[in-house]
C-alpha cells in the first residue's frame, strides 16, 4: 500500500516538472534524473608536454650542457604527459604490491606481485636508460639529460624510481670490485626490463637493491649485527654466507642487493643475488612488506638472510666507505625526485586555480592566491636550478672545483630540497581546496610521498653531519662552495651579506652539532640564491627577498615587491 502511494507521488511530481523551466530558463528534466550541471570545476591536467611546458627545465637543460638532448627530451615529455602514461602512476599506487612468501604447495617463493602499471613504468624507465645512461654514454650533459628525464618520470610516479635509482647508483660501488663489475655491470646497464623471478644468468637485464638498515640502527649502520661467514678463502671478491636480518629492503624483487654485514675483519659490503649460481633460491627471505603512508607502488620489505650467499665488494672492514659510493648517487636522485614532486605540485595548483572561480573571479587572479602560487613556483624553480647545477658538476668530476662542488652540493641539496618538499606539497594541495584532499586527485599521493626522500639515504640531521664531515675531511669542498656563491658577488646585497656572515660561521666547526641545522639551512639558501642569480632566473630577486631576509620563516605567499603574476605565468603548465 505504502509503496504504491509513494509511486503515485513520484509520478505526480515528474509530470508536474515535465514542461517547466528552472530559474535560469533551462527546461527541467522530464524524469528528474539530471539534478544539476557541473560547472566551475577544472578540466584535468593531462595531455600536456612535461618538458616543453616547463620553462625552468628547458632552460636548465640547454644551459647546463645537454642542449643536444632537447629533441629527445621533448618527445619524452609529450609521452610522459599523456593521459595514458599519467594514469599508470595512479594505477600503480591504487594497487599496491602483494607478497607471497610461499606457493600454494608450501614452497618458499618470496614473490612480490605488482600491478601491470608498475611494470610498464619500470620498463619505460629502463628503456630510456634512467638506470644507466651517464655510465654507458658519458660526456657533456650526460647527467643533466638523465636528470631531466628522471625528473619528468618522477612527476608521473615516484615509487618505482626507488629500484631505478638503486640500479643506477650501484655502478660506482660495484666498480670497486672489478671482477664482480665485469660480470654484473653489462646486465645492470642493459636497457632490458625483465621482472621474472628467475636467476640473473637467465636474464639480459637485472636490477639492484640495497640492504643496510637493521632494526637497531638505520643511520648508524655500524650497529649492524648481520654476520658474513667466509665460505672458503676470505677477502674482496670472495664468497661468504650471510646470517641476520634487514629492517628495510626496498624493491625486494631486485636480482641482487648490496648488503652490509660484519665480516671477521669488520663491517663490509657484499653483493647478494636472489638466486645462487647453481639455480637454487638464495635464502634471502622476505618476512613481510611494510605498510607505508606513501611510496605505495614500491614494495619495501623486512628480510632475513639465512645463510644467503654473497661476494665481498671492496676491502674488508670498509663496508661504509664502499657503499657510500652508491649512497652518494642515491642522494642526488633524491634531489631530482623532490624537485620533480614540487614541479608537479605547482603544475596542479596553477592549473586548478586558472580554471576555478570564487567570489566572481578566477583564483589565479586573486592577489593572495597569485602570491601563494608564485611562492610555490619560486621554491620549485630554486630546487630544480640547484639540482641541475649539481648534475653539471657530476658531468665534470675531472675538474677539481666541480668535483668538490658535487660532493658538498649534493649533501646540502639532499638535505634542503627534500626537507622543503612536505610543506610545499601541503600548500599546493590547499590551493585545490577540498578537492586537494580527495584520493582521486594526484595531491594526496604527492603529500604522502613528500617526507620519504628526506628520511631515506640520510635523514635530515644525518645529512647535516655529512655536510660537516665533507667540510672537515675535504676543506676544498667549502672553498669550492664559497667560490661558487661569490661568483655572483655584487648582484644582490642580501646575498652578499648572507655569504659574508656564513664565511665566518661555517669555517669554525667547533660546536658544529649545536649549530648544524642553522648552518646547513644558510648554506642551502645561499647556494640556491647564487645558482638562480648565476643563470639569470626571473625568480632570483624574489627568492633573495623572501628567503634570505626572512630565512624561510614565513608561510607561502608572504611575498612583497614581487611581480607574482609574471612568475605564475612562467610556471603555468599550459
Ligand atoms: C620507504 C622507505 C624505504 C626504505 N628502503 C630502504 C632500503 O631499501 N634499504 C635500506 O638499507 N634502508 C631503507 N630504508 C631505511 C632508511 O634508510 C632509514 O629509515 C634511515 O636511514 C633512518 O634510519 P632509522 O629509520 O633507523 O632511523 P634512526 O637512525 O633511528 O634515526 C631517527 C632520527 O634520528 C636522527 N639521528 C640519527 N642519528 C643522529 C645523530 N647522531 N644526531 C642527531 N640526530 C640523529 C635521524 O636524522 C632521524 O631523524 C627505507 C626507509 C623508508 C622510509
Amino acid at each position: 500500500m505504502r509503496s504504491s502511494l509513494a509511486g503515485k507521488g513520484d509520478l505526480t511530481l515528474v509530470s508536474a516538472l515535465a514542461d517547466r523551466q528552472d530559474n535560469f530558463g533551462k527546461p527541467l528534466d522530464r524524469y528528474g534524473a539530471v539534478t544539476h550541471e557541473v560547472f566551475n570545476q577544472p578540466v584535468e591536467l593531462v595531455d600536456y608536454n612535461l618538458f616543453a611546458s616547463d620553462a625552468a627545465l628547458t632552460e636548465a637543460v640547454k644551459r647546463e650542457g645537454a642542449a643536444w638532448a632537447m629533441d629527445g627530451l621533448e618527445a619524452f615529455g609529450a609521452h610522459a604527459g599523456s593521459a595514458e602514461f599519467l594514469e599508470l602512476g595512479t594505477l600503480a599506487n591504487k594497487n599496491p604490491p602483494e607478497l607471497d612468501t610461499h606457493d600454494r604447495y608450501g614452497r618458499r617463493v618470496d614473490l612480490v606481485r605488482f600491478h601491470p602499471a608498475y611494470h610498464a613504468l619500470m620498463k619505460a624507465s629502463i628503456e630510456e636508460g634512467l638506470h644507466s645512461s651517464p655510465w654507458t654514454d658519458p660526456g657533456e650533459g650526460a647527467h643533466v639529460a638523465r636528470a631531466a628525464r628522471y625528473y619528468m618520470q618522477t612527476e608521473v610516479e615516484a615509487g618505482h624510481g626507488c629500484p631505478i635509482t638503486m640500479t643506477f647508483a650501484a655502478a660506482p660501488c660495484l666498480k670497486l670490485q672489478p671482477d664482480l663489475a665485469a660480470e654484473w655491470l653489462p646486465k645492470i646497464q642493459a636497457r632490458v626490463y625483465d621482472p621474472r623471478n628467475v636467476p640473473a644468468g637467465e636474464k639480459q637485464g637485472v636490477t639492484i637493491g640495497m640492504a643496510m638498515t637493521e632494526k637497531q640502527g638505520g643511520s648508524d649502520v655500524r650497529a649492524n649485527t648481520t654476520r658474513a661467514i667466509p665460505v672458503g678463502a676470505e677477502g674482496p671478491g670472495r664468497a661468504y654466507e650471510l646470517v641476520g636480518h634487514k629492517f628495510f629492503v626496498s624493491a625486494p624483487m631486485c636480482d641482487a642487493f648490496l648488503v652490509l654485514a660484519q665480516a671477521p675483519g669488520g663491517l663490509s659490503c657484499f653483493l647478494v643475488p636472489r638466486w645462487r649460481p647453481d639455480g637454487t633460491k638464495n635464502p634471502l627471505q622476505i618476512i613481510r612488506l611494510k605498510r607505508k603512508m606513501g611510496n605505495v607502488s614500491n614494495a619495501s620489505s623486512e628480510t632475513e638472510l639465512r645463510g644467503a650467499l654473497g661476494w665481498m665488494v671492496g676491502p674488508e672492514g670498509r663496508g661504509v666507505a664502499t657503499i657510500i659510493e652508491m649512497v652518494a648517487m642515491t642522494r642526488f636522485d633524491c634531489m631530482i625526485g623532490s624537485s620533480a614532486a614540487m614541479r608537479m605540485a605547482v603544475s596542479q595548483a596553477i592549473d586548478h586555480c586558472r580554471q576555478r572561480k570564487a567570489f566572481g573571479a578566477l583564483l589565479i587572479d586573486q592577489p593572495i592566491m597569485t602570491a601563494v602560487l608564485a611562492d610555490l613556483a619560486i621554491e620549485a624553480e630554486a630546487a630544480l636550478t640547484l639540482t641541475m647545477r649539481i648534475a653539471r658538476a657530476l658531468d665534470h668530476r675531472d675538474d677539481g672545483h666541480e668535483d668538490a662542488l658535487a660532493r658538498l652540493g649534493s649533501a646540502i641539496g639532499k638535505y634542503w630540497i627534500c626537507k622543503r618538499t612536505p610543506g610545499h606539497a601541503y600548500e599546493a594541495l590547499e590551493c585545490l581546496g577540498g578537492s586537494g584532499v580527495m584520493e582521486d586527485s594526484p595531491m594526496p599521493r604527492l603529500y604522502r610521498e613528500a617526507p620519504v626522500n628526506a628520511i631515506w639515504e640520510g635523514s635530515g640531521n644525518v645529512q647535516c653531519l655529512d655536510i660537516a664531515r665533507a667540510i672537515q675531511r675535504s676543506p676544498q669542498t667549502l672553498e669550492a662552495y664559497f667560490a661558487e656563491v661569490s661568483s655572483v658577488a655584487g648582484e644582490s646585497a642580501a646575498l652578499d651579506a648572507h655569504v659574508a656572515a656564513l664565511k665566518d660561521d661555517a669555517r669554525d666547526l667547533a660546536d658544529f652539532e649545536g649549530r648544524a641545522r642553522d648552518l646547513c639551512d644558510r648554506l642551502a639558501i645561499g647556494f640556491q640564491a647564487a645558482a638562480l642569480i648565476r643563470v639569470g632566473s626571473p625568480v632570483a630577486d624574489a627568492f633573495c627577498r623572501s628567503r634570505i631576509d626572512s630565512r624561510g620563516a614565513h608561510q607561502y605567499g608572504a611575498l612583497t615587491g614581487v611581480d607574482t603574476k609574471a612568475i605564475v605565468r612562467r610556471a603555468a603548465p599550459r
